[in-house]
């Protein structure tokens, strides 16, 4: 069974190198292992400048990430959050955390994105922000997103946890809402093993994230706590991965693009495959290289007999027991039943990538 599973082509894999250990290795000989030190500060300032954010606050993990920033934001109990029905259901949870409701919208049947244009049917009274998901590392439609939310005077929440470094329009995701929250989860484009991070623009929302993330202490008296707050921070030694991992992170890019672009190549012409779509305005990261497939499940039992691993799309967020509710969904609904990653790893090889694909066209 070992055996078995040291051959399976992975789905994703973290790429780790002398460099994080260089770093790790600093950071525990300095001693400063938990959450103060200087790979916490440096991480923070380097890729919120990778994402052209001004301010970038570390986090335990991509969920916290956006349960923070709503928080921040002020959403709370009674308040609704528009998210896309099609999403892992770390966004839904965030929301539901807060006490608000979490209200779905279809996607875009190209870009398997929040569908723009149904976005403004369900707005209320009570709607205070909106969480695009940039899935699978193709960007949402962003301008029509932040248009309609200054029309409604909403806040807008990236999601970009699938995303990191994905471009809309030139600029980087994560960028361009009023947050832009991030996940270092181990098969992420960057990886901390756990981990996340917020970026903005705006100062006072930054330091009010900084301040939730660590208890809400007072910076003029120490154990003075004004609210309810939160232990959501990053430790020295995950930023001190992060940092090497920054480094690579073009490098990780280019070689998911690239085998992507392979993919897309050997797979065109091969019938009832649906390929994934690069929008003009968009620089697709390609996280996980996704395709729509008849027969999903019996081509995943195919690739797993000849050890290619694989996964299916996540389920819509409307079927699953905590949200459950009956609205019509019928582009999520079909693009989960149908969409399959396939391996996505920056490790693998041509011939890899050959043999997955030859798999599919049996
Ligand atoms: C991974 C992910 C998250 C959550 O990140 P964690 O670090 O696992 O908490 C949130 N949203 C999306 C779309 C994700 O893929």
């Amino acid at each position: 069974m070992l055996y078995y599973r040291l051959r399976m082509i992975p789905v994703a894999e973290p790429v780790l190198g002398e460099k994080e250990l260089m770093y790790v290795t600093d950071c525990i000989r300095s001693g400063w292992i938990s959450s103060i030190g200087k790979y916490v500060n440096e991480f923070e300032e380097k890729f919120s400048k990778y994402c052209g954010s001004k301010y970038g606050v570390a986090v335990a993990n991509g969920t916290v990430a956006l349960h923070l920033a709503l928080v921040a934001l002020g959403v709370g109990k009674g308040d609704e959050v528009i998210i896309p029905d099609l999403t892992f259901v770390a966004t839904a949870n965030a929301v539901s955390y807060t006490g608000a409701k979490p209200v779905f919208i279809d996607i875009d049947k190209e870009t398997w994105c929040i569908d723009v244009n149904q976005i403004k049917g369900k707005i209320s009274k009570r709607t205070k922000a909106i969480i695009p998901v940039h899935l699978y590392g193709h960007p949402c439609d962003m301008d029509p997103i932040m248009e309609i939310a200054e029309g409604h005077g909403l806040r807008v929440i990236e999601d970009a946890a699938e995303a990191h470094g994905a471009e809309y329009k030139g600029k980087k995701v994560g960028s361009i809402g009023h947050v832009g929250c991030f996940s270092f989860y181990g098969n992420k484009i960057i990886t901390t093993g756990e981990g996340g991070m917020c970026v903005t623009d705006d100062k006072e929302l930054g330091e009010r994230i900084q301040f939730l993330k660590d208890h809400g202490m007072s910076k003029k008296k120490r154990y003075w706590h004004d609210e309810v707050a939160f232990n959501y921070r990053m430790t020295n030694i995950q930023a001190a991965i992060g940092l090497a991992q920054l480094e690579k992170i073009d490098k990780f890019i280019e070689l998911k693009r690239k085998n992507a672009f392979l993919y897309n190549e050997l797979l065109m012409g091969t019938p009832a495959i649906v390929l994934p779509v690069e929008k003009e305005w968009a620089k697709n990261v390609y996280w996980m290289y996704s395709i729509l497939v008849e027969n999903r499940d019996e081509v995943m039992e195919k690739l797993k007999e000849n050890a290619v691993d694989s996964r299916p799309f996540f389920y819509p967020m409307h079927v699953l027991p905590p949200y459950k509710l009956d609205g019509s969904f019928p582009v999520s609904e079909h693009i989960s039943e149908k969409g399959l990653n396939l391996p996505s790893s920056v490790k693998l090889k041509e011939d890899e990538i050959k043999k997955v694909v030859e798999c599919i066209a049996n």
